[in-house]
């Protein structure tokens, strides 16, 4: 059933490959994000096949559906987590990621009911604003959450690049490893520095990585190839992994300006027109129901996309070389906000294929 979006196996096993040999030859653990993909199970076992260490997500949800797939792991909460969450998170998830005192105890207090220790990774916030103990404060925080009895500190980690965009630098990251001395130096012992995900992944292309920075967690270039803080494609991956396809439902010559009084569209954007005379406009079976319409790309020249309501999507193709009729297919590449909504929409089938067409 169309939208279908089309997951290129060869292409996510290559950039794994790729980003994991990266990061183990700059001695980085790798921790596959797939926040992005809805935790599919597939693409995790892709991922651990093809290098990753860890498998992270952000949605307890999605991984106790890839460990009830058979999805080994270990796997690692990446957002920290709710109250009402503890109870899983001790039961599936090998490491969470936290940032409150009172959430580590009580973590502590659930942990000690499985007679188990909870390895946790202390957040710090080194300037991007969102979670994290600001870093002025991390030390003592964090050498308060160490003492819980039934918690491990398994590290410190810090992300970047995601609410103020803010890019990673050696500068942010030896933040981070200040603060794993001063916590050494009373007597806590860490072991993982989590620095990065995507956006500081030139560090290591650039060999400008602190070395004691260990471990990074990396969703974006993995699954697309992009680095969107960056503004960049990375030229060792490949950007052709996922391809979205739908079907042309009405194709007619019409005017590029509207005609009457101009309010809000149904997103409650205000549409904004150029005058280009009379068009060819398709109506495609799409729309923000499916996919993120701003984030999907094109895949023929001479192919614009107007406007995305709900479920229907209005392009341009006046200047497509291809004739274009009814009941043709059209496809598009996605950018990260299309493809966490394309992956999570109930409406978009998803099918596996590889290079050569079969999976
Ligand atoms: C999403 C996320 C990542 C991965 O970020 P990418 O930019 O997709 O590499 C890493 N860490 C945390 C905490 C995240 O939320």
């Amino acid at each position: 059933m169309l939208p279908e979006l089309i997951i290129n196996t060869d292409a996510l096993s290559y950039n794994s490959q790729k980003v994991s040999e990266l990061c183990h030859k700059n001695n980085v653990r790798l921790v596959a994000v797939t926040k992005v993909l809805c935790g599919n199970p597939k693409i995790a076992a892709i991922y651990l096949e093809n290098g990753a260490d860890v498998i992270g997500d952000s949605r307890i949800r999605n991984i106790i559906k890839m460990k009830e797939s058979g999805i080994k792991g270990p796997f690692m909460l990446i957002r920290i987590p709710m109250f009402e969450e503890i109870p899983l998170v001790v039961k599936y998830v090998d490491v969470v990621l936290v940032s409150e005192l009172d959430m580590v105890k009580e973590i502590s207090k659930h942990a000690f009911n499985l007679r188990k220790k909870q390895k946790i990774l202390y957040m710090v916030d080194v300037g991007d604003l969102r979670e994290g103990v600001w870093y002025t404060k991390a030390c003592q925080e964090i050498y308060q959450a160490s003492k819980f009895p039934f918690v491990e500190l398994y590290g410190i980690g810090t992300n970047l690049g995601c609410y103020g965009g803010v890019i990673p630098d050696e500068k942010r990251m030896n933040i981070l490893v200040d603060i794993a001395d001063q916590l050494e130096k009373k007597g806590i012992k860490v072991n993982v520095i989590s620095g990065g995900n995507t956006s500081a992944i030139y560090l290591m292309e650039k060999d400008q990585l602190p070395p004691e920075i260990n471990e990074y967690r990396i969703g974006e270039a993995i699954a697309l190839g992009t680095d969107i803080t960056n503004g960049r494609s990375f030229e060792f991956l490949r950007q052709d992994t996922f391809t979205l396809k739908s079907e042309v439902i009405e194709l007619k010559v019409k005017p590029s300006v509207p005609e009457g009084k101009i309010g809000k569209d149904s997103m409650g954007r205000t549409p904004h027109f150029e005058d280009k005379g009379m068009r060819v406009k398709a109506i495609v079976a799409l729309g923000e129901q499916d996919v993120a319409s701003e984030g999907l790309i094109p895949m023929e020249d001479g192919v614009e996309i107007l406007h995305a309501s709900s479920d229907h999507m209005v392009l341009d193709v006046t200047e497509c070389k291809r004739k274009i009729k009814i009941g043709d297919k059209m496809s598009f590449r996605l950018k990260y906000s299309a493809l966490l909504r394309a992956m999570t929409s109930p409406y978009v089938e998803k099918n596996f294929n590889s290079d050569n067409g079969k999976v």
